[in-house]
């Protein structure tokens, strides 16, 4: 496996490569890499000739009262994860190989991030957009994969991909569980012995709600309220939203039907953790 820090090293792996009539996968991601990601990089090393994973924790997606300099790092285990992925190069520049000291120029989305997670990180989604974009424009990819454990990325850029012509296929994956149930993520390893357990309600939630939405339980008030009142019964954690939206526009929705998306984010302690579902 390849690694490459800088832009022009990438475009000429991609050129080279493109030029042999390869196909093209990419995987972005911030790092700290857990089965969660090595099922994408897995999907893609299936599916397309080449992959090319970005590990990079992009700053413009963190707001100043965010864990940008707490997000864990450790840039040698994740390279042995992806070596035995299958993934041919790992893209890993600094912030100034992204961003120059001038950069001025970036991505917004209107109405599809102002919802869920938008609401309480207001600059979040122009920063993924941006940040996501440039790395589009990087490897020009021929399909890039996402997991819905970010349903609202996933959306999001697959919107953006739309909007903006990028002919890129989006690859969306399942979410990656552990053995009891919490999705997978980096920030679990913020949690202590008591904040893991806790953490727990959120993939109970959302096993009440799928259950509850697969009986036919037809209004999603009627599934929220049952998903929050479980979350409410755990003293260590504390609702930043539980919300049913349409899966697509992610508007807020009153009836459960195919492609409905209960999704939510709960502070366990200090961290913020997300889990969703979709009907
Ligand atoms: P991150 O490093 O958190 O930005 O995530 C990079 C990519 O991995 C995103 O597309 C995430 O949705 C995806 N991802 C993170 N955790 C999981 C998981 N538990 N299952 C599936 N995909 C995941």
């Amino acid at each position: 496996m390849i690694t490459a820090t800088t832009v022009d090293e990438v475009r000429s792996f991609v050129k080279k490569q493109k030029s042999e009539g390869k196909t093209v996968g990419l995987v972005p991601t911030m790092g700290f890499l857990h089965e969660g990601h090595a099922s994408l990089v897995k999907k893609s090393v299936e599916m397309c000739d080449v992959t090319v994973v970005s590990v990079f924790v992009n700053p413009t997606q963190f707001a100043p009262n965010e864990d940008f300099d707490a997000y864990p790092r450790d840039f040698k285990r994740d390279c042995a994860l992806l070596e035995s992925c299958g993934a041919d190069l790992v893209f890993h520049p600094e912030a100034s190989e992204m961003y120059a000291e001038d950069f001025t120029t970036g991505v917004t989305m209107d109405v599809l991030s102002k919802t869920l997670c938008g609401k309480t990180r207001p600059i979040h989604f122009n920063g993924v957009c941006t940040v996501v974009s440039k790395l589009f424009n990087i490897v020009t990819p021929d399909k890039a994969f996402f997991g819905q454990k970010d349903a609202q990325q996933l959306a999001i850029i697959k919107r953006m991909v739309r909007d903006l012509n990028f002919d890129i296929e989006i690859v969306g994956c399942p979410i990656v569980r552990e053995e009891d149930g919490l999705a997978k993520s980096s920030r679990n390893t913020y949690l202590n012995a008591d904040e893991r357990k806790a953490a727990l309600c959120l993939s109970q939630s959302v096993a009440i709600g799928k259950k509850m939405a697969e009986e036919g339980v037809s209004d999603t008030e009627t599934i929220l309220a049952a998903m929050r009142a479980h979350i409410e019964k755990e003293p260590l954690a504390k609702i930043d939203y539980v919300e049913a939206v349409d899966g697509v526009t992610m508007q807020p929705t009153e009836k459960v039907k195919d492609g409905v998306l209960f999704a939510m984010a709960v502070y366990i302690g200090k961290t913020r953790l997300i889990d969703n579902f979709i009907v």
